[in-house]
């Protein structure tokens, strides 16, 4: 029996599932999770010393590769100052400053500790400032774990095959509308109907938690023109594409400006961070300038706050996401044309430095249920045959892919190499 096997076996007798985020059991694909021992650069080694290629990257937060000296030489000083002080610091004032003059729409910003709480703390704004509650978000988008956002959602939902959460009340799920992503038809509809009690749409600019699906053309500006006509707040989701689709996010690529943007991932460098912001109008609502409360005992943590912004340092180096969207470019071509080579029918996409690859005969993959008509079979079978030469791709067919600075031209060739061999083996 393997290292991860035995852990993983010790695991289940004292944590549920034997994880602490059911999409790491491998539940999606079946077999063992690889217990992880180390990272560096773009490569992850597990416990029982086997290395692979990452392209899951801490599920994005990764963008300079793991174990990034500078990121780590900033989170060494910060942690000899003391872990934490529950008293502001100025670390928080230059976090938020960084966010602004990245994100220009995030005129004011308010630190949290994950992606999940940065998008209950936005609808929780959003639905104080409009006094009203419901919410439109999109089947498929996954914005975190909260009661009101997991209805229809994606990520680990999709792949348990549960649409809505037991424990999740229908008196609060009841609030929750959901509609087709990328289709503003429905949008419009549902807006005729109930538009003046919609106090915000939630959406990922880019769905990146049913795989990896872009926006259609004019779809993130008809939300903005729905919103702009019923007095709605536009939330984008940008905890997985902020800083990684360009610098300045989905709403820098499409050029589409939201009310309040959520973050995760990338300004926390890999520490536990989120963030949410945007028009300072709204922002003020928020205790203590405003009556709508939200809090944290370790929000903006110094540890967390250097971690961040050495990441975002590095990231304003214009070299950074034309790597990674080259790189993510080239991989998918690499693997569009093996499998082609193959006689296998493979979609794949890319917006920067996230990336998607679907086994479907369709040339484009534009929704939700387009996504699960994939076939999932030979999405675990291709997962088991890369894990096997080495690479360690998202274990679900729900989740985008990511690709770090650090992972090197060999490295994609090596990746295409055997996503070819899988393919043949398919
Ligand atoms: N929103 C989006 C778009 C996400 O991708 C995620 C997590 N993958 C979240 C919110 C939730 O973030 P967290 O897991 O940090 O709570």
């Amino acid at each position: 029996m393997s290292r991860s096997q035995q852990l993983y076996q010790q695991a289940c007798q004292t944590i549920p599932g034997g994880v602490n985020s059911p999409v790491r059991a491998f539940n999606g694909v079946g077999g063992t999770p690889v217990f992880i021992e180390r990272a560096d650069g773009s490569q992850l080694f597990d416990v029982d010393g086997k290395s692979y290629i990452d392209y899951v990257g801490s599920w994005g937060p990764m963008i300079m590769g793991h174990n990034h000296p500078a990121i780590r030489e900033a989170v060494i000083d910060a942690v000899q100052l003391g872990l934490s002080y529950g008293a502001p610091t100025a670390a928080e004032v230059t976090m938020a400053e960084t966010i602004r003059s990245i994100m220009p729409s995030m005129e004011k910003v308010r630190m949290v500790n994950s992606g999940t709480e940065a998008t209950m703390s936005a609808i929780r704004l959003a639905r104080g400032y409009t006094g009203r509650n419901k919410l439109l978000k999109f089947e498929g988008c996954y914005h975190g774990h909260s009661d009101s956002l997991l209805v229809k959602a994606g990520s680990g939902m999709l792949t348990m095959g549960e649409p809505t959460s037991p424990g999740v009340p229908a008196d609060l799920a009841k609030h929750t509308v959901t509609v087709s992503f990328n289709n503003l038809a429905e949008v419009e509809a549902v807006f005729a109907e109930c538009g003046d009690d919609i106090a915000a749409i939630i959406v990922e600019p880019v769905a990146g938690n049913m795989n990896c699906i872009p926006p259609a053309q004019g779809f993130l500006q008809g939300l903005r023109t729905v919103c702009d006509k019923y007095g709605a707040v536009l939330i984008f989701d940008e905890v997985m594409t902020g800083f990684r689709v360009a610098l300045g996010g989905a709403q820098a690529l499409y050029d589409v400006t939201p009310d309040l943007s959520t973050l995760g991932k990338i300004i926390g460098g890999g520490m536990p961070v989120g963030a949410f912001g945007g028009k300072a109008e709204i922002m003020d609502h928020i205790a203590p300038t405003g009556p709508v409360y939200q809090a944290g005992t370790l929000s903006g943590n110094p540890v967390a706050m250097a971690a961040g912004l050495a990441t975002l340092e590095l990231i304003q180096d214009p070299a950074v996401h034309q790597s990674i969207a080259d790189k993510a470019n080239y991989l998918m071509t690499g693997f569009a044309k093996a499998a082609q080579q193959a006689g296998i029918a493979l979609a794949t996409v890319t917006v920067g430095g996230m990336f998607g690859y679907f086994f479907t005969e369709a040339e484009q993959v534009t929704s939700f249920s387009q996504a699960t008509q994939c076939d999932i079979e030979r999405f675990k079978k291709f997962f088991h045959l890369m894990l096997e030469q080495g690479v360690y791709l998202a274990p679900s067919a729900y989740e985008a892919g990511f690709v770090s600075f650090a992972h090197t031209q060999q490295q994609l060739d090596d990746t295409i190499a055997a996503a070819a061999q899988a393919f043949k083996a398919l």
